[in-house]
């Protein structure tokens, strides 16, 4: 496996960071989450706006411009010979003391980027989808570091995974400060009642997926449903027809118990088995080709 840092490709084994790197002495830094299909990276320009958006959020200045961060994922797809993949994209704040000053980091950010095979659920899950359950942890206020940065401090959502695992569910629902769902550790939420479906606006406090937002393009080109973001409580969910999750990782999937109610009929619902097929023709016929650049988008 040949990792990308800083420039440079090495083996899995050499590919380190200091352990002066603010992104590890304090979570200082932000990431993404990129998946290629069939030799195609998928959305790579949502993924690397977002990018660039959670670096001017954090005050970081990316390393090189985002045209080269494109050609170094495309480059590392490439070099590991992957068609199918999930990318991992790590920008840290880079060496600095042991202070807390961004200025220390004389050096500049470190950049990372790691290709492989993709890991996901497996497939009985996407038919007979997951046990969710709601987190003790609450999702941090827009006055706080907004929920839209894509940063490397992740421990509120691996806290709040560990709650899901301790429920044996798979995934944990956080609620805002209101009340209010917000979105899932690493996921995007959404819900189905009566033919139409919602999900949580970005005020609620979410990191605002690539995944919901081709969902959400999907479910209106190809099933003539608008997604409906509004604020709503668990409740809603646990009334709801079907209830599914968006991400990079799980694509889309569906939710069939929620803290021990069981959502719909129990088992990945009619709507939400339409966006599945949809997702998947749409991720298998797009994106940014890896072995054949001159080829068109
Ligand atoms: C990355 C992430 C998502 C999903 O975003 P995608 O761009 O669809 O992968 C949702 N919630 C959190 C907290 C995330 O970190």
């Amino acid at each position: 496996m040949k990792i990308y840092i800083d420039g440079k490709f090495c083996e899995k084994e050499d590919a380190k960071v200091s352990v002066f790197d603010h992104g590890v002495l304090y979570g200082d830094g932000i990431f993404e989450g990129i998946r290629a299909y069939n030799g195609r990276i998928f959305r790579l320009e949502d993924h690397l706006q977002r990018l660039d958006e959670s670096a001017r959020a954090i005050l970081l200045k990316l390393p090189l411009p985002i045209k080269d961060i494109e050609k170094a994922i495309i480059e590392t797809v490439r070099l590991n010979n992957l068609k199918d993949a999930y990318i991992r994209l790590v920008v840290t704040r880079g060496i600095g003391d042991l202070g807390l000053d961004m200025r220390k980091c004389k050096g500049g950010a470190t950049l990372f980027i790691i290709a492989d095979k993709i890991e996901l659920y497996p497939e009985e899950f996407y038919e007979k989808g997951l046990t969710l359950v709601t987190s003790t942890i609450r999702q941090k206020g827009l006055d706080q570091v907004t929920p839209g940065v894509k940063s490397l401090n992740y421990l509120a959502n691996i806290l709040a995974r560990a709650e899901a695992t301790a429920a044996g569910a798979q995934e944990a629902i956080l609620l805002n400060a209101t009340g209010h769902v917000s979105e899932c550790s690493g996921d995007n939420i959404f819900y189905i009642k009566d033919g139409r479906i919602f999900t949580p606006p970005t005020s609620a406090g979410i990191l605002v997926g690539v995944t919901r937002n081709v969902v959400m393009e999907l479910s209106h080109e190809k099933l003539g449903i608008k997604v409906i973001e509004r604020n709503f409580p668990r409740y809603d969910l646990y009334g709801a027809d079907e209830v599914f999750l968006t991400g990079t990782g799980a694509e889309v999937i569906a939710g069939v118990k929620i803290d021990g109610r069981v959502i719909g009929k129990g088992a990945c619902g009619p709507i939400t088995k339409q966006l599945i097929k949809h997702f998947r023709e749409y991720a298998n016929s797009t994106g940014t080709p890896v072995y054949e650049t001159a080829k068109a988008k």
